[in-house]
């Protein structure tokens, strides 16, 4: 592939060896006054994320946390998750992201294999975290609120807004193992001791994901695999003008996606983030009617969510320049209407936890291929292997996706032997299946696990899908493989239909019969108003699945 290399790009690049925490002291050096978050009406400036971040880095260095100690965030998108972010890597600890939507079990689970000492949340959350907290190794717990972030009169009247929502409002007292995040904004120096930095070797990030198989392992990160992928992010997609571009925050900052293309590119080159605490397509729009981004990362689902908004074309969507599609396929219809009505360019791309995030994309000032992933990041080297091993197979066969690259994590937090089954030779063994075509363009066929084997045929769902989104009535759908007496597994196909939308099953059944070979039209159909999701809105194949089998159990 890099005989096709496309001359926009350099293929490789280079990174500076700092802390990824140093771009925040920059951006604070050359625009203090410009604004870093724009959160729900209010904006933070460069100096006072830098003067909170320095505070917050003070006050755990106080609380005891020393080099290479493991603290939490679990916070939804909002200026607490940026400062704890910087704060934790200036005090020289580790960042372990937690999903504010675990629950108890997992929320256990993660702090004791990360083995953190400290976590910071959200008063609403606090009660899941108190509950667990003695089976833990938690010495310390940071409380914050949204309303501390909330520009005059939102914060006065979110307490009732929160009571709505979630039936209470949580009351936390700075004593104990309990401090305030706004305790600490007030009290706490911005002075820090300055931890000893290897730039290789010292993790920056505990990034928790199931991984190519299923129970959820720390994924490694150091600060050199942030730093290479968010400077090849940079290089690659968004080629941002120091200073002046906006950025929209709507994925999760405490996904590995939002962290390096949200919360670590923007402070790079000291732009400004616009967060969202959670995706409302109607609030989305408002917000980038008014807040003009040019740079929006984000993921099929939530494209789709704000096309399918009755009102999208009363909005100004034409600042949008730039936008990174990751995480699951997206749907060419989907593309085309995006870019048809903001003017901008969306562009897919791909990668996995385990490459901090992105490995391909495809570019966004030059030529597209439909339906791929693109080309390897600078500096990234892919293959296409037999899967299982190393060898790679001629152009145009389908198999595992391997990369080599300075974004490649440096192994699984204490499990040496699922790093060395993933890690093989220096390449990174994806599991997801894929082929590379003559021009060294990369196109992903589906999850190693994700494929169905219905009557000794191997299908892959990503392809009926495809098909599926090209029919009208349809806004989302899964296809999967579910257990089959007689063909091993059966297609199935779960569907949300657009609103005002009415189809039948026969009406599918025949835009599939023209489209796909027969072996691979799904054989059940099911309706349903929405797919289980995960926070970065990639649909749950896999939990239909295990509730198909728990339905058949029970039979
Ligand atoms: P995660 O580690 O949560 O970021 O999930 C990584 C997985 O998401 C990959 O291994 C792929 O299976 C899937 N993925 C990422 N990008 C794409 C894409 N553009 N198309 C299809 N699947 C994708």
């Amino acid at each position: 592939w890099l005989a096709h290399y496309p001359p926009e790009v350099p293929h490789t690049l280079t990174y500076p060896s700092i802390p990824v925490q140093e771009y925040l002291t920059k951006a604070y050096e050359d625009f203090p006054q410009k604004t870093a978050i724009h959160f729900l009406g209010k904006d933070v400036s460069y100096e006072e994320l830098y003067q909170s971040a320095m505070k917050m880095a003070n006050y755990l260095q106080k609380l005891g946390i020393q080099k290479g100690d493991r603290v939490s965030i679990m916070l939804p998108n909002c200026p607490q998750a940026v400062i704890s972010f910087y704060g934790i890597l200036y005090a020289g600890g580790v960042v372990v992201m937690t999903n504010p939507l675990y629950t108890e079990r997992e929320i256990s689970y993660q702090m004791n294999d990360s083995g953190a000492k400290a976590i910071i949340s959200l008063d609403i959350l606090f009660p899941r975290i108190n509950k667990v907290l003695k089976e833990t190794k938690l010495e310390n717990v940071i409380i914050t609120g949204i309303k501390d972030y909330l520009a005059f009169p939102k914060n006065l009247v979110y307490p009732f807004i929160q009571k709505k929502q979630y039936g209470m409002v949580v009351k936390v007292e700075h004593r104990g193992l309990n401090h305030l995040f706004t305790e600490i904004m007030k009290t706490a120096s911005p002075n820090i001791s300055e931890p000893p930095f290897d730039f290789e070797e010292d993790l920056a990030l505990l990034q928790y994901t199931g991984g190519t198989t299923g129970s959820p392992k720390g994924v490694m990160l150091t600060h050199r695999n942030l730093i290479s992928n968010a400077t090849m992010c940079d290089a690659w997609l968004y080629k941002s003008t120091r200073g002046e571009e906006t950025i929209m925050g709507i994925i999760p900052l405490f996904h590995v996606y939002g962290l390096t293309t949200v919360l670590i590119l923007s402070v790079m080159q000291g732009n400004k983030m616009v967060l969202l605490p959670k995706f409302d397509p109607e609030q989305a729009l408002k917000t980038i009617n008014k807040q003009k981004p040019t740079l929006f990362p984000g993921a099929p689902t939530l494209y789709i969510g704000l096309l399918n908004h009755p009102d999208i074309a009363k909005y100004d969507l034409s600042s949008i320049e730039a936008c990174l599609s990751g995480s699951a396929p997206l749907p060419t219809e989907v593309q085309e209407k995006f870019e048809r009505i903001t003017g901008g360019k969306l562009v897919e791309g791909y990668g996995l936890t385990e490459t901090s995030p992105v490995s391909h994309s495809n570019l966004v000032w030059g030529e597209r291929t439909k339906g791929s992933i693109g080309m390897p990041y600078p500096d990234t080297d892919s293959e296409i292997f037999l899967p299982g091993t190393t060898e790679p197979v001629p152009n145009g066969e389908i198999g595992e996706i391997a990369i080599k690259g300075p974004q490649v994590m440096k192994g699984y937090w204490n499990r040496p032997d699922d790093t060395a089954a993933t890690i093989v030779d220096g390449w990174l063994l994806t599991g997801d299946l894929g082929y590379m075509n003559d021009e060294g363009q990369f196109f992903i066929v589906d999850r190693k696990k994700d494929m169905i084997i219905a009557g000794g045929f191997n299908i892959y769902p990503r392809e009926i899908e495809e098909i599926l989104y090209e029919h009208e009535a349809i806004q989302e759908c899964v296809v999967a493989g579910i257990p089959d007496p007689y063909r091993g597994e059966t297609v199935k196909a779960y569907i949300v239909l657009k609103e005002g939308y009415t189809v039948t099953e026969e009406q599918l059944d025949k835009h599939c019969r023209e489209h796909l070979a027969a072996f691979k039209v799904p054989r059940i159909y099911e309706f349903r108003k929405e797919l289980p999701k995960t926070a970065v809105g990639k649909i749950l194949r896999r939990s239909l699945v295990d509730e198909e089998v728990a339905k058949r159990d029970e039979a």
